[in-house]
């Protein structure tokens, strides 16, 4: 991920380190540079602006412009400003709550939300050390159920017992009650996919939502889609609310132009990346981080 913006943005950065002095006219190319560097790599449009902008007016101040290091002074500040940008602290999934704590997760048919469903539960098991209980809500697509049960046996996670013609706000119902009396920590509720963003795809999480009253609302979203991926965050955030997103598909994207855009454009953090098919291919979304490797 990021592969080409980190080098792009490390050779602008690498020129301006070894200059003794800096012109105003030198940030501002600079930043031209950086400018190119984002919209190339798929970033919003309004978010580079704003991002080139405060890293601009931050560098040509004059304690940076007449430091000893200027270079190094704005290679700071482009860092700090990523990291930013990105929401500075990772935010894991919070399960503060009382248990059964349901987590809801959302996403378009595709998105990797059933496979994001079992890693998480696979992580919150093994290393959460919590006795997790997981149902399918996808009313429409028996094979998304068996799915989901199929990867349950994978990863050595329960999952709700089918039962056929149930509505979703039924199944989900039964998942807590069914975790209440089985004294589970963690009800992972996988809701219905749609190929597209549709009116009765929203009603349906929201049903859900209203009847469960999840203390995470997750959205799996897939990283190469870019901002198509910002922008069906955004809806879902208007029409359900949303406490984060899971950025799938990591590991096939080399322009990561979902990933810097995400938390600036929705103001909804990043909690996980899916990196792989594999159960284990999940990580942590630490801005910290991911600002390192971009800037190498
Ligand atoms: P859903 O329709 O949203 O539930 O999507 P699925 O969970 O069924 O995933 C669709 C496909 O994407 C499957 O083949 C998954 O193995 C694959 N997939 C999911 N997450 C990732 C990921 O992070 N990286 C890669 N490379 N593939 C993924």
């Amino acid at each position: 991920m990021f592969d080409s913006l980190s080098d792009r943005l490390g050779g602008i950065l690498d020129r301006l380190k070894k200059r003794g002095a800096l012109s105003e006219a030198d940030v501002n190319e600079a930043m031209r540079e950086v400018r190119r560097a984002l919209i190339e790599a798929d970033v919003a449009l309004d978010i580079v602006r704003s991002f080139t902008d405060r890293v601009r007016t931050r560098a040509v101040g004059a304690e940076v412009i007449k430091s000893v290091t200027p270079g190094q002074m704005v290679v700071k500040i482009v860092h700090d400003e990523l990291i930013a940008m990105l929401g500075s602290d990772a935010k894991p999934i919070d399960l503060d709550a009382a248990p059964p704590v349901p987590v809801l997760m959302v996403g378009l048919q595709g998105s990797g939300k059933t496979t994001s469903t079992a890693k998480i539960a696979k992580r919150l098991t093994e290393r959460g050390n919590r006795k997790v209980l997981m149902a399918s809500l996808d009313t429409r697509r028996p094979a998304a159920m068996e799915q989901l049960a199929t990867l349950g046996t994978q990863v050595n996670v329960a999952t709700l017992p089918i039962v056929v013609g149930q509505s979703a706000v039924q199944i989900a119902r039964r998942a807590m009650e069914a975790a209440r009396l089985g004294g589970y920590d963690v009800v992972m509720l996988d809701t219905a996919g749609r190929v597209t963003l549709d009116e009765a795809l929203m009603a349906e999480v929201a049903e859900v939502k209203a009847a469960t009253g999840p203390h995470e609302v997750l959205l799996v979203a897939d990283s190469l889609t870019g901002q198509d991926a910002v922008n069906t965050a955004r809806a879902f955030d208007e029409r359900v609310g949303l406490t984060g997103i899971v950025l799938t598909r990591a590991d096939g994207d080399g322009r990561g132009g979902a990933a810097l855009s995400m938390r600036a454009v929705t103001g909804k953090p990043i909690k996980l990346l899916g990196t792989g098919e594999k159960m284990d291919a999940l990580e942590d979304f630490d801005p910290r981080r991911v600002a390192g490797r971009i800037l190498g």
